[in-house]
């Protein structure tokens, strides 16, 4: 029989595992960390061995197969021995496709991909559609082909799952944009940040499509290296030549036979970053043969996903927006760019090589004040110090907002959006969110 061991016992992991158990490999689970509660009872539930808070050699380095959590870097010791000895390690992902006929809309970029494939997911159920939602979001894909029978997954795919995902193929691919993040991850080297995103193309045939924004330099310059089978569908708002989607002049439209028309008004979602956000949906949905009815009613309904520029209130004429997720300087630009009134923005956390360089204009433009809210501020002093705006030095979620509640006044609005990872001050972007708009619902 042969041996599927599992690194990270947490969502993609847990149902990694149960899938290769009902697939009749021999599974072990083990993960460095301390197995949450609700992940053990499931292992045990289908009798399915582990460990936690360490990883035994002799019963990792004897597998055929070892299927890794994204979170997990390439430089862990484990990984490293592992490949030594040349064993295969594939991602979830790529796991669990070999086991389902169901088609794939995959969605990645550096930014938009929670929104744009909640978007999608949306739509298609509002079509009626048997899908299922999976990747970064909801239950990991392969715990849906164990217990599911969908025709469709609607996926939302990180770098780090692409760079273990070799054989899978994506029917519909949406490449968002590539702008640093994670570098990190990429010894500190963008090309490979980039190579590993452009693995959403590979093994597209001619049955399948790529929907990409073509304003992106960096895309642009990429796609010219690779030869591409599917059917291409580039994506705009600067330009309508050739696109298959474009907004232009308050005006959303997909080609086809006739164009689907809506004004940019109708769209539920705001601000440019939605644009193309809804732009690579609404192709998506096009291309999946979904009739402009239920596109149209999908892209006018949609209500955002939490943490991503979600307007939390107005108290005392201050507007309050939680943007927890911009865990990277483009994502804080999409956000400070769709800002009307002065504002006073929360910055700080782990820097995950940040240049902040692309925001200084803005900031500039936008801001009243900022407040750094970071284990270590440092480098946003050297960043931000030399601009002749008020800073403020925070570093618990408290002083932080006491600060901007200080410093605003009505008509301003006090951002979230912090450009950095959280895990220095709080659990995750969520917990740092949630404490932003605790603090708010208490003013
Ligand atoms: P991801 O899943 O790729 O991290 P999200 O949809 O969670 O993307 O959004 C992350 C952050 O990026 C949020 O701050 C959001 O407002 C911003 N954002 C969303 N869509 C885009 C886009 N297309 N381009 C740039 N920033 C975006």
């Amino acid at each position: 029989m042969a041996r599927i061991v599992i690194l990270g016992a947490a969502e993609s992991g847990v149902g990694a595992a149960v899938l290769a158990q009902k697939k009749g490999f021999d599974v072990f689970v083990s993960d460095m960390g301390k197995i949450k509660p609700q992940y053990v009872e499931l292992l045990d539930k289908h009798g399915i061995s582990w460990e936690s808070e360490r990883h035994t050699e002799n019963l990792i380095l004897n597998a055929d197969e070892v299927i890794k959590s994204p979170g997990i870097p390439d430089t862990a010791p484990m990984v490293v021995k592992l490949k030594g000895l040349g064993v295969p390690i594939i991602s979830e992902i790529e796991f669990a496709a070999r086991y389902t006929q169901a088609k794939m809309v995959c969605i990645t970029g550096s930014n938009g991909k929670t929104t744009t494939t909640s978007l999608v997911y949306h739509i298609f159920k509002k079509a009626g559609f048997n899908v299922g939602l999976a990747g970064n979001i909801g239950h990991s894909l392969a715990l849906q082909v164990a217990e599911k029978d969908y025709d469709w997954y609607v996926i939302e795919l990180s770098s780090f799952q692409l760079d273990n995902m070799y054989a899978f193929r994506a029917n519909i691919a949406i490449l968002l944009n590539i702008t640093p993040d994670h570098l990190d991850r990429y010894d500190f080297k963008m090309q490979n940040y980039v190579d590993s995103k452009m693995r959403i193309l590979q093994n597209q045939t001619s049955d399948d499509t790529f929907i990409y924004w073509n304003d992106d330099p960096i895309v642009k310059e990429e796609l010219k290296k690779y030869p591409i089978h599917a059917k291409m569908c580039p994506f705009s708002i600067t330009s309508k030549d050739a696109m298959a989607g474009y907004v232009a002049e308050g005006e959303y439209v997909l080609q086809g036979q006739p164009p689907f028309r809506m004004t940019q008004s109708e769209l539920s979602l705001s601000g440019k970053h939605n644009m193309y956000n809804s732009l690579a949906a609404g192709l998506a949905a096009h291309e999946a043969g979904i009739c402009d009815e239920v596109i149209r009613e999908g892209l006018a309904t949609f209500r955002g996903v939490e943490h991503r520029l979600e307007k939390v209130a107005t108290i005392n004429g201050v507007h309050y927006i939680n943007d927890s997720k911009a865990t990277n300087v483009d994502a804080c630009w999409f956000a400070l760019d769709s800002m009307t009134g002065p504002t006073i923005l929360i910055i700080g956390g782990k820097d995950k090589g940040n240049d902040y360089n692309a925001i200084t204009d803005l900031v500039k433009q936008k801001c009243k004040a900022l407040v750094f809210l970071g284990a270590d501020n440092q480098k946003l002093h050297e960043s931000f110090g030399h601009l002749g705006i008020t800073i403020v030095d925070t570093h618990s979620m408290k002083d932080c907002m006491d600060a901007c509640v200080r410093l605003s006044e009505s008509g301003d609005t006090v951002l979230l959006s912090p450009c950095c990872a959280s895990f220095d001050l709080f659990k995750n972007m969520e917990d740092r969110g949630e404490q932003f708009k605790e603090y708010v619902r208490n003013l």
